[in-house]
Order: structure tokens, then sequence, then C-alpha cells
């Protein structure tokens, strides 16, 4: 059983923006922004909004929070169901986002959700609407999903045994997250896809049945490579679980060879498991950073956009928007914010300095 080796991530096609130049109707670097779509210095439009819903949540994935919680936020500071509805309607209508995913923290946890979700599948352009979740509870709330509007959902999964699903999270919940599979397929929000993160020493021996699971029950399964997002900053590059060691072991058990089809900016090498057609997907965010085909942009729950997971300056929206902001000056706030995105996270870099707020207060 063997895996061809990953392709070179700089060779990889720049999804119709030029090298280093300005896409077609964008905004050269460096001038003052006012119309168009969100394009920063270096050519790279963003289309992708990530939009948190919450920083609360029920589980306490290790490599994520901390057993305790987090200090979260106070509901004054956290954007009403109507004011993230008027941001999406602002990326959609005026800035160019073309793909809207809900997350957190725990988005289910929500009590708006699917009226926030109505609310984006009915704006033109019409996005493509998706969530992702730890699925607890979504037995429940994935038929009121589909039916407003919702097309796809990605579930977070990171090992098939019940103990040490609870070692993992804290919490004695795999069968919810089981349940909660079950149910958005059964309600068509498909490809349901599976999003695994491995740890050293915890789960690696998980790859294998993972993927046999998935290949059974007919979800997408995707390896995640563990980022310096935690709250408690405990991540090191030399324990964590890369791309390569994911495919190694993958391997040992199944034949994999390169997905050919185009990739663009979606961040997983997908790979066809034994001939196809069933895939698996590597997001080798850390190893082989795709910062170079980045397309997205993120509001957290407090209605700061960033420009980057790892980056160190928002934009706060939320003031802006209380103090009476007009529409064409919210999207203004977000082009400018957009302009000064960094090439690249630089995590290998000795200068790399952790973004102070965790993976579940941005919105992963
Ligand atoms: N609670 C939801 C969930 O777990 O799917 C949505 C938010 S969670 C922050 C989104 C994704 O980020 C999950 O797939 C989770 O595994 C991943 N994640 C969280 N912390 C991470 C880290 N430090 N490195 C890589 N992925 C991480
Ligand atoms: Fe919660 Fe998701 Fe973080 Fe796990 S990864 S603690 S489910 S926000």
């Amino acid at each position: 059983m063997s895996a061809t080796p990953l392709p070179d991530p700089r060779t990889r096609p720049s999804d119709g923006v030029p090298d280093g130049g300005v896409p077609d109707g964008g905004v050269p670097g460096g001038v003052t922004p006012g119309t168009g779509g969100l394009v920063d210095r270096h050519g790279r439009v963003a289309t992708d909004l990530r939009v948190s819903l919450t920083d609360r949540c029920n589980l306490r994935c290790t490599y994520c929070m901390p057993p305790e919680g987090l200090q979260w936020l106070p509901k004054v500071e956290q954007l009403t169901d109507d004011e993230v509805g008027r941001l999406v309607r602002i990326g959609v209508e005026e800035l160019g986002i073309r793909e809207v995913r809900f997350t957190g923290g725990e988005p289910l946890l929500r009590p708006g959700l699917v009226g926030i979700v109505a609310a984006a599948t009915a704006l033109a352009p019409r996005p493509e609407v998706s969530l992702t979740t730890n699925a607890i509870g979504l037995a429940r709330v994935a038929p009121a999903l589909a039916a407003a509007g919702l097309d796809r959902i990605n579930v977070s999964l990171d090992t098939l045994d019940r103990e040490r699903f609870r070692t993992l999270t804290h919490r004695d919940r795999l069968d919810d997250v089981l349940a909660g599979l079950r149910a958005a397929r059964d309600a068509g929000l498909t490809p349901v896809k599976v999003n695994a993160v491995l740890l050293r020493g915890v789960n690696e021996d998980d790859a294998v049945p993972l993927l046999d699971f998935c290949l059974e029950h007919g979800y997408q399964l995707r390896f995640i490579e563990q980022m310096p997002l935690d709250a408690h900053h405990a991540w090191t590059r030399n324990e964590m679980v890369t791309a390569e060691d994911v495919l190694e072991r993958l391997s040992a058990a199944h034949d994999l060879t390169a997905d050919t089809e185009e990739r663009g900016s979606a961040p997983a090498e997908r790979w066809l498991v034994d001939g196809g057609p069933a895939t698996v997907g590597v997001i080798a965010s850390v190893t082989r950073s795709f910062c170079g085909t980045c397309d997205r942009t993120r509001l957290t729950a407090d209605g700061q956009i960033r420009n980057c997971l790892f980056a160190r300056e928002e934009s706060d929206l939320r003031t802006a928007m209380r103090e009476g902001a007009s529409d064409a000056e919210l999207a203004d706030r977000w082009r400018i914010a957009t302009l000064a995105k960094l090439p690249g996270h630089g995590i290998d870099d000795p200068s790399f300095l952790q973004p102070s707020r965790p993976m579940s207060a941005i919105g992963g």
C-alpha cells in the first residue's frame, strides 16, 4: 500500500489571481478601497466568510480549550441575530462573499441558528451556506437546518472509541455525535464531512478506524493538522501529528492516490482511497500551508473582522455598527481590514506569536 508524495504547495494554481498581481475587477495593492470585493495587497480575494456565532462550547477538546472552559463573552458584546444577518448581507451584497460557514465555539448552542441560516440562504446572489459543528444536538435540529436551506455540514470527530472520546473532550457524548452525523445525512445535508485532529500518543491510531467508518457510512473524512491556536498555548511543532504521518498510517491499510481534480482554494489535499470514488482529505495547515491561495475572511461572535486565523489585529465592526455606521461605511472598514492581510501565517518563523484569541473564540 502506498501514497504518492504531497504535491509542492508553491506550484498550486492561484485560482485566477496572477502571482503578486491583481485579480480581474480587483483593487491594486496599496490603493484606497471604496468599491469592489475584499482584496489584499498580495492580490488574494476573500470570498469565503467564516462566522463565529458563539465562543461557548459544550465540549472541551484538549487541543482547543481547558477543562474548566474559558471566560465567555458577555452577552452584550455578542452580535445579535439581526447584527449577524446585516454583516453577512453586506458581505454578500457588497463585497463578493460567495460562501458562508457558521461556526464557533459550538454554533448549535446559538438559539437563533436556524433563523440566521434562513436569512443567509435568502440572500441574492445566494451564497453557499454550511456549518461546522461538534454535532451534539444535531439529531434534533438537522431537519430544521435543512429546511432553512443549509447546504452542507462538517462534523468534528477525533475518535470512535467511547473512553478515548471522553478523555479527549472531557464529555461522554460520542453517541450524540454519531446520532448527529446520521441525522445530517438523512436530512440531505450532504456531503457530510468529518474533520479529525490527531494528537501524538492520544488518538493517532484512530486514523484508519475513522477512515473505515467514514467509508462505510458515506462521510468524507479530512484530517486537520493541529495548529497553535489552543487557549492554553500547549502546542509544539515537534509533538504535532503531520500530514505525512497521517498518510503513512492510512497507507498501511489502504491504497491512496492523489486526486487530480482541480483543488482551487480548497485547503484539503485529497486522495482517492483504493482507487476511488471515495476520498480522504488532509489539511496540512502547518507543514504545507496554503496561505497563497487563501480566500477566507472571518467575523467573530463579538463583531470583529479578522483577515486570517493567525491575525494579531482585528477591525471592530460591532462598535461602528452600534454607533450608526452605514452599510457602505461598514463595507469600507471590511475592505481596509482585508488589505493588510499578511502573505502567510509564519508558524515556522522564529518571530511567530500565537494570536491572543484561541480557535474557539475566532471560529474555526
Ligand atoms: N465546535 C465546532 C467543532 O468542533 O466543529 C466548531 C468550532 S471548532 C473550533 C472548528 C474546527 O476547529 C474543529 O474541526 C476542530 O477540530 C478544529 N480545531 C480546534 N482547535 C484546533 C487546533 N488547535 N488545531 C487544528 N484544528 C483545531
Ligand atoms: Fe468545542 Fe469545537 Fe473547540 Fe471541541 S474543537 S472544544 S467542539 S469549539
